[in-house]
């Protein structure tokens, strides 16, 4: 069973927390900034007590960028000497690199992006216009390398994206499979869970990812309009698969590369069916939760405790992440965080999942 999918892997999930600069809505209502950031530790203060702020150290912690100017009235202002503004290139030099250099040498890996709503998971992971994400810049970079190594191997890739919603899978490629139940997730051999009938398009170029993502993005939208839902309660996978064949030697390597924008994180409510299903003691956000019991079983592996069950097979994320977490893959969790007081709950409770995960 899973015992034996359990290997010892040096620093195998490593973490971000990138603090987004304040919104419109924190600016009108006059918020404080209870994050700091200096060096990687992260310290945040309850605003309505006056004990000590909690600090939390992580692999990685930035501003996400020097936009922190001084207000009128001083309220906004974390201009902490030490603390690192990292714009979307630098994110990308810490964590997209390491993963496609994994992933060229033909291992599988994993980027996730975990916070609440509105703070800053799509623009870390997608990005917003000429602001490029880690998902667009991973692609141009890749089929740079391809090109680069062209005379040594011949590359494939095949673009898929799929959403989880309430634990059924739907492919934001295929307009026809919006099956009720969702695709079929089945087990290939041990450690390897595939969705059946899942569309996989072959890509040989940056701009063609690209303009899959626009029409996944768009079909999110859509399918969480259709269910009466909001599309911040589903995870969205991006499965980048690259083929390597190197002739002359005659082998071939195969690996993944998952790139999960992952359910906004804020306690979620049920509602409708979803109530019905509580009573069958199903949590709302199955995969969120047990993403996260997964993770941490993870690191305690990588900390050299002994673990004895990692819970893969409890929810449908965690059973097509499975073989590209823990082992040689390589797991990268960027927790996005508001720096206002207003989301003091929302950004412990962020610090809280991303610090299990070291
Ligand atoms: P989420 O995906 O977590 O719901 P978004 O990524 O959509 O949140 O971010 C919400 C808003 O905040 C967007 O308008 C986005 O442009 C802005 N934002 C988020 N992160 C940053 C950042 N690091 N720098 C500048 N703006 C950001």
């Amino acid at each position: 069973g899973d015992r034996a999918a359990v290997m010892p892997g040096k620093d195998c999930v490593k973490v971000a927390v990138r603090v987004r600069p304040f919104n419109k809505r924190e600016k009108d209502a006059g918020s404080r900034c209870v994050i700091s950031v200096v060096s990687n530790i992260i310290t945040i203060q309850d605003p309505r007590s006056v004990q000590v702020p909690r600090s939390f150290c992580f692999d990685y912690a930035y501003w996400s960028h020097s936009g922190f100017t001084r207000d009128c009235s001083g309220l906004y202002v974390p201009e902490e000497p030490g603390g690192r503004y990292a714009d979307q290139d630098s994110v990308f030099q810490d964590l997209g690199k390491g993963i496609l250099e994994n992933a060229l040498q033909g291992y599988n890996a994993t980027l996730l992006a975990y916070g609440q709503t509105g703070s800053g998971k799509s623009y870390s992971m997608v990005g917003y216009g000429p602001n490029k994400g880690l998902v667009p810049t991973l692609c141009d970079r890749l089929f740079q390398a391809i090109r680069a190594n062209q005379d040594s191997r011949q590359c494939q890739v095949f673009f898929s994206m799929l959403e989880i919603y309430n634990e059924q899978v739907v492919d934001l490629l295929s307009r026809g499979s919006r099956a009720p139940g969702g695709l079929r997730v089945r087990e290939e051999q041990q450690r390897s869970f595939y969705v059946e009938g899942l569309r996989r398009v072959p890509c040989d170029s940056a701009p063609q990812v690209e303009q899959l993502m626009e029409q996944g993005t768009r079909a999110r939208t859509t399918a969480a309009t259709h269910m009466n839902a909001n599309s911040s309660r589903s995870h969205m996978l991006i499965i980048l698969q690259l083929k390597q064949i190197f002739s002359k030697e005659s082998i071939t390597k195969q690996s993944n590369i998952n790139l999960v924008d992952l359910a906004g994180s804020e306690r979620q409510r049920a509602s409708g069916s979803e109530a019905d299903r509580l009573k069958e003691g199903t949590a709302i956000n199955l995969s969120l939760t047990t993403l996260g019991h997964v993770i941490s079983a993870l690191a305690d592996v990588a900390a050299g405790k002994k673990v004895v069950h990692i819970p893969y097979r409890d929810s449908v994320l965690t059973k097509l992440l499975q073989s590209a977490l823990g082992g040689n893959s390589r797991t990268v969790m960027i927790a996005a965080l508001s720096p206002a007081d207003i989301c003091y709950e929302e950004s412990m409770s962020t610090l809280r999942y991303a610090d299990r995960a070291k």
